[in-house]
């Protein structure tokens, strides 16, 4: 495996800005601005404005105002308004895919274009989707019919790992239903965020999508406000308790998409060697800073050796480099707060003697650079076991009897996603059924639908994004009863 720091870029984008939050239906500056860094080379890449309290005041008041006429529209000329932004986005989508590489790490050529077309393709979906009335009771007295009214004004909150797939995640399926919005992206990662706020402007009638840019306090600006009916909020575990605690203030709807440690159970007698490509890009996609990661690799004993043999050779084929490189596979990691989490990590491994049997050694800057590491057989309670790494680095764990491995498999406070993997349907099922998680896979992974609800159990979250359950998420139900 090669790890490359310090890349030149050959595509290029006006990185001097100006980045200006979206209000009301303006472009606007604030007096503070922030650095944004690019994780492979250490530079900074651009000046974020930093929202003062008054501007996030303005963008909620704007979103107030504007609310009751965009839910006034129907669905249809919502759902218009909505395909006519995923073609505005569309126009801009080179710039937006180079900007995401830059400001978050993933490489240009792969995932960085490929998070950037699903989101639009998104969009576009979701503009399709309608939640109409439903008549449950029908009687020739009465007539009991229940409709799904939209909330009001919904604070969005982003994380910096897939930030314009899980911004666009939101918007649509919120303006949709006839809310407006409030978004605030993550400090790391606002670029993106801004842009397509910025192209939203030329869009939708003021005030329905905000952006305002800021760190982790204009967050709690949002979660604190009386104005602001749902806090659709995606990122840590740690900070959706305080996510929560701050939306009882006005009892605020909430959704929270949070971390996760997924599990993935080989049973035995599995044909593994076509799946060691799949199980790798599971671990190891977007450098493994994904929440539905592959993060426990448990392979029966039957396999183990051979398995572990095939999957390190396979590992280290891949090249963790500069994103815009077109021969990298895995990117930097996006931030020092979570290199420095990973050095910390890493660090243990090596103090807790653990075999590591590819990577290990962190090199020295520019750039975030993590090598893909593989732990072979850590224990049960070692840190990168019961731990949500959030990096490229995956402990695979020898099991033998298959009541252990369920058990170990859901002994965490996380419940995101897991997967099966075995030669009979059944018993792979079998094994689906006793895992704890919102999403359970059986012999693919990965797979995600405009039409799928997806969420977490246990800590990994609150309620789901997608599908009809999701679209659900931004309405009240009211129930109307007519006596004929
Ligand atoms: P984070 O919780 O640190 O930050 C997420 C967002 O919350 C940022 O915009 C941040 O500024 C904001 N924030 C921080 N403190 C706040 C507060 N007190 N009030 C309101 N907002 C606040 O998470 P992160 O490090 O950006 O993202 C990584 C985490 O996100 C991982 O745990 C990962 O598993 C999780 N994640 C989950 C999903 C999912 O769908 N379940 C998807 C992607 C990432």
């Amino acid at each position: 495996m090669n790890v490359q720091t310090g890349f030149a870029q050959d595509v290029r984008v006006d990185f001097t800005g100006p980045y200006r939050h979206a209000i009301n239906g303006a472009l606007v500056d604030s007096a503070g601005s922030f650095e944004v860094f690019n994780p492979a080379t250490d530079e900074v890449v651009a000046h974020a404005p930093n929202a003062s309290r008054d501007q996030v005041e303005q963008a909620i008041a704007a979103a107030k105002a504007a609310q009751p006429g965009w839910a006034a529209l129907s669905q249809d000329e919502r759902g218009a308004y909505i395909a006519a932004y995923a073609d505005a986005l569309d126009a801009h989508k080179q710039e937006l895919i180079t900007l995401l590489t830059t400001e978050q790490g993933k490489p240009r050529h792969s995932m960085a274009t490929t998070e950037v077309e699903y989101a639009i393709f998104w969009v576009r979906e979701v503009a399709k989707r309608r939640l109409e009335d439903e008549v449950i009771e029908d009687t020739p007295e009465h007539t009991v019919k229940v409709a799904h009214t939209p909330l009001g004004v919904v604070g969005a909150i982003t994380p910096w790992n897939f930030p314009v797939l899980l911004g666009l995640w939101k918007i649509a399926p919120c303006l949709v239903t006839g809310n407006t919005m409030v978004m605030k992206p993550s400090p790391y990662t606002p670029l993106c965020t801004l842009r397509f706020g910025e192209i939203a402007q030329q869009v939708f009638p003021a005030g329905v999508l905000n952006v305002v840019a800021g760190g982790n306090e204009q967050g709690a600006w949002l979660t604190e406000h009386p104005d602001i009916a749902k806090i659709s909020f995606t990122g840590s575990t740690a900070t959706g308790r305080k996510v929560m605690a701050s939306s009882s203030c006005n009892l605020k709807r909430i959704t929270l998409e949070l971390g996760g440690n997924d599990p993935a159970i080989l049973l035995p007698g599995t044909d593994y060697k076509p799946l060691i490509p799949t199980l790798f890009d599971a671990a190891y996609g977007n450098s493994g800073q994904w929440c539905i990661a592959v993060k426990r690799l448990y392979v029966h004993e039957s396999l183990y050796d051979d398995f572990l043999r095939d999957f390190v050779a396979h590992a280290a084929e891949k090249t963790v480099g500069n994103g815009m490189d077109p021969n990298t596979d895995l990117g930097p990691i996006q931030n020092k707060m979570q290199y420095g989490k990973l050095k910390d990590l890493f660090a243990d491994v090596k103090a807790q003697g653990l075999s590591v049997p590819l990577g290990g050694e962190i090199p020295d800057g520019p750039g975030n650079f993590v090598p893909i590491t593989i732990v072979d057989n850590p224990p049960k309670d070692s840190r990168v076991v019961r731990e949500e790494p959030f990096g490229p680095i995956l402990p695979i764990i020898k099991w033998s009897d298959l009541d252990e491995v369920v058990r170990d498999a859901n002994d965490t406070e996380f419940g995101l996603a897991a997967s099966v993997w075995g030669p009979d349907r059944d018993t792979a099922i079998g094994v689906a059924n006793r895992l704890e998680a919102g999403t359970v896979w059986v012999n693919e992974i990965h797979i995600h639908g405009i039409d799928i609800p997806f969420g977490g159990h246990k800590q990994s979250g609150m309620g789901v994004e997608n599908g009809q359950e999701g679209l659900k998420e931004f309405t009240n139900t009211k129930t109307y009863m007519f006596r004929k």
